[in-house]
């Protein structure tokens, strides 16, 4: 099922592809960070992108990044991500375990982290989901509410505001997602600038974004994307879980 060598060659493309998209607007492809996405993928997909020098690994539910995080416990130097919606009753069992938190997408959760980082001593990087689109059907704060949200976490001392992550509409022809993405590192821009000097925060500049998936990664990196988050384009289509 898991083919390690095709995990190889994908891995190899997608590199490849993020440093033709970084150089093509001169930005260093170093900077521009990886996760790949393995939600639905057995532990052996990650162990065999691992071996290629993959570290930087997202995951969207608690329960199959714990079993995964549990099997995997001998690799010390993987950063896991975590992508996806975090219930309030789950907080606990992911703040200060993940190298960084991208969907601070309530405030009521906004909260919990902040009381739970706090209770646990720990200091959790963390970026705030924005819904650029309104979207009903996601979640992520809207773009007049991004500054109230920056404020809350700026003042909560367990919780360090890196930057910002953005779930566009979905849309398989790029030059449609594309506008997204400059919209997202503009709000980057403005906020860094209304809110830089609180001194918990990045400054003007500074702000990580997370954007771009496996059909779009290259449009986000000539957005300004410091972290693309690829699934399918390197273990391919995502299987139901067995077992
Ligand atoms: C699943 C997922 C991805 C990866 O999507 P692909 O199209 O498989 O690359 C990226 N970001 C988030 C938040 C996801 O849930």
């Amino acid at each position: 099922m898991v083919d390690p060598q095709v995990i190889a060659a994908n891995l190899a493309t997608v590199r490849d592809q993020i440093a033709q998209a970084a150089l093509a607007c001169a930005r260093d492809p170093l900077l521009i960070n990886l996760v790949a996405v393995s939600k639905s993928q057995p532990a052996a997909a990650i162990r065999a992108a691992y071996a290629c020098g993959q570290r930087d690994f997202g995951e969207n539910y608690v329960q199959e990044w714990q079993q995964k995080a549990n099997d995997l416990a001998d690799l010390t130097d993987l950063r896991w991500h975590f992508l996806g919606h975090l219930q309030r009753n789950k907080v606990k069992q992911v703040i200060g375990k993940v190298h960084l938190l991208h969907c601070v997408d309530d405030m009521q959760g906004a909260d919990e982290m902040a009381r739970c980082a706090w209770q646990n001593q720990t200091n959790q990087d963390v970026l705030l989901q924005v819904n650029l689109a309104d979207e009903s059907s996601k979640r992520g704060c809207t773009e007049a509410d991004a500054d109230l949200f920056v404020e809350v976490l700026a003042r909560s001392p367990g919780l360090k505001l890196r930057g910002l992550m953005l779930l566009p509409p979905y849309d398989l022809d790029v030059e449609a997602v594309r506008p997204w993405f400059g919209r997202l590192r503009a709000l980057s821009e403005r906020l860094g600038r209304d809110h830089g000097r609180a001194g918990n925060l990045p400054k003007a500049g500074q702000w990580w974004l997370s954007m771009g998936m496996s059909h779009d990664f290259a449009a986000a990196i000539a957005q300004g994307a410091t972290h693309v988050r690829v699934g399918t384009a390197i273990f391919g289509e995502r299987q139901a879980l067995t077992g």
